[in-house]
């Protein structure tokens, strides 16, 4: 089956890449997910950027206008130099990006493609905005990092005071569910496994489906914080701080102060300008020393600062084995790096799942899309 029947448009020649900066350019807003191998990390290569604009992949059946497919534009495919007019979207500030999780695709970007991301918002700070405005208060906030860091660890009220500027990240599949969101309109079914072979060539069709599947998922959460009213202005602000976190110099992957479902902090709280830096001796950030516990000596009464941060304190307590196969997930309550095998939030039946089973047939690709252009479609559609 071509991928012109279906809901992504691969993009891998001049004609399919010049088609996508087309519709880009003229867009309201970028949706944007990258997928490489150990993406942003030492080591990292970019494969696929996948690209969409909002309120305009899902329809309503059968597809009526304004449709267009998700753009997955194979890097491998082009030269820097190619990419570049591409690029220059991504760079350009005045463009909204939109993204989740994304401080690895940024730092991707940046290390390996040489583009300084601008502009762009991050859903999962807005996600974590949202849990205020929603009406939770601290005890929920201890109870998802109890969840995560365990118990015991909460139970003493001197550690647990530890963590009252710690926030759990959520995965983009989780935040979607918990956010109530109908995804029945997307096309693919369950999402096909996660693929390690990201610089293989040809791809298939299972990895370019797996790439376009997060642009829709992103697209109905973007619409639903927007209904929702959980898109703020510091949003902006908040985002370029989480997305150049990695801007110096890419993480290592196994660095379990960097691979975590903990907020770092400082994105969206912020320390008093008057207070010393101090470096973090896990995350190896320079933060204000308000962002360090102070315990009391056994032996003396000096206070004693302790030389990681809130978050790096916190990550001493999860198993690092955890952390490498799915950094969003609850560990496991035995803490046994032998008995990770199913910790993640999909389940295994979910991963194992046979490609075959999905279905794409009614999903297809408009033959008017060619000559459709978005910018002067003004018509109105259901979804
Ligand atoms: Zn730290």
């Amino acid at each position: 089956m071509s991928s012109s029947q279906n809901t992504y448009l691969l993009c891998n020649n001049k004609t399919t890449l010049s088609r996508a900066v087309d519709a880009l350019k003229n867009a309201p807003a970028i949706l944007i997910d990258c997928e490489a191998k150990i993406n942003g990390c030492i080591g990292g290569t970019l494969s696929l950027i996948s690209l969409g604009v909002p309120s305009s992949l899902l329809s309503s059946r059968p597809r009526i206008p304004p449709f267009l497919p998700v753009f997955v534009v194979d890097a491998l495919a082009f030269s820097k130099n190619e990419l570049r007019q591409l690029y220059k979207l991504l760079e350009d500030a005045s463009v909204r990006k939109v993204i989740f999780g994304g401080r690895n695709d940024s730092s991707e970007l940046h290390h390996g493609q040489g583009v300084s991301l601008a502009g762009a918002i991050d859903l999962q700070i807005a996600d974590i905005i949202s849990r205020g405005m929603r009406g939770e208060g601290i005890e929920d906030q201890m109870q998802r990092i109890e969840r995560y860091v365990g118990r015991e660890e909460l139970d003493d009220p001197e550690r647990r005071a530890c963590y009252t500027r710690v926030h759990r990240l959520s995965c983009l599949d989780r935040c979607v569910k918990e956010h109530g969101i109908n995804t029945d309109l997307i096309p693919y079914g369950p999402k096909p496994s996660h693929s390690t072979a990201w610089l293989k060539r040809p791809l298939n069709h299972r990895q370019v489906v797996y790439a376009a599947d997060d642009i829709l998922l992103l697209d109905l959460l973007y619409r639903h914080f927007q209904t929702r009213g959980y898109i703020l202005p510091a949003l902006v602000s908040q985002s370029a701080k989480f997305l150049s976190i990695h801007r110096r110099r890419r993480p290592s992957e196994h660095d379990r102060y960097w691979s975590h479902g903990l907020l770092p902090l400082e994105i969206i709280d912020k320390s008093s300008n008057a207070q010393a830096h101090v470096v973090c001796a896990g995350c190896k950030r320079d933060l204000p020393s308000d962002c360090f516990p102070v315990r009391t000596s056994e032996n003396s009464t000096t206070d004693i600062r302790v030389d990681k941060c809130f978050v790096c304190c916190g990550l001493a307590h999860i198993s690092h084995q955890c952390h490498l196969r799915n950094p969003y997930a609850d560990p496991e309550p035995s803490q046994n790096a032998e008995d990770h095998n199913n910790s993640d939030d999909e389940s295994a039946d979910d991963l194992a799942r046979d490609f075959d089973e999905l279905s794409f047939i009614e999903w297809e690709y408009p033959d008017w899309y060619d000559l459709y252009d978005p910018a002067t479609d003004d018509s109105e559609y259901e979804y």
